[in-house]
């Protein structure tokens, strides 16, 4: 590990910490980008220089590792593709949630996954289902099992 230090994402802290560079590599790169003209009805692909940033570091908080892929493909950071792994929780779970019964456990943990995967409909889905089965059996209504 290198002396060197960086602030950013620890997928087990889910937050920024203080982590030590444990890899680099930067690679410049070709990508197609494929452009559609609405009036003639055609696809171009064109090619637009790219940079990746690949970079493992360890937290020096809870000493796990967390793997960053940066591409870009513009001077402009907020253009930046940003990915983490483990994946960045764009929410944390709520502590209440370790309080449900193991189903409705179950199907909190997967809208929360779903979110933090950028599977936004999915998890809009989840939490329609998760909320339905908690106000059913709140107001005493059973459920339909699948043998029905
Ligand atoms: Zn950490």
């Amino acid at each position: 590990m290198s002396e060197e230090r960086v602030k950013t994402y620890c997928g087990n802290c889910a937050k920024e910490t203080y982590q030590g560079i444990e890899y680099r590599n930067e690679e410049v790169e070709a990508l197609e980008i494929l452009a559609k003209d609405d009036e003639k009805h055609k696809t171009e692909s064109m090619w637009i220089p790219g940079f990746a940033f690949w970079q493992v570091s360890k937290c020096l908080g809870c000493e796990k590792l967390t793997f960053m892929h940066v591409l870009k493909t513009s001077h402009d950071p907020a253009m930046d593709i940003v990915s983490y792994f483990p994946k960045y929780h764009l929410r944390p779970v709520p502590e209440w949630y370790r309080e449900l019964p193991i189903r409705y456990l179950e199907i909190l943990k997967e809208v929360y996954t779903s979110i933090h995967h950028g599977s936004f409909i999915l998890s809009l889905m989840g939490s329609g289902l998760f909320w339905t089965c908690l106000s059913l059996k709140r107001s005493g209504i059973k459920e339909r099992s699948s043998k029905n």
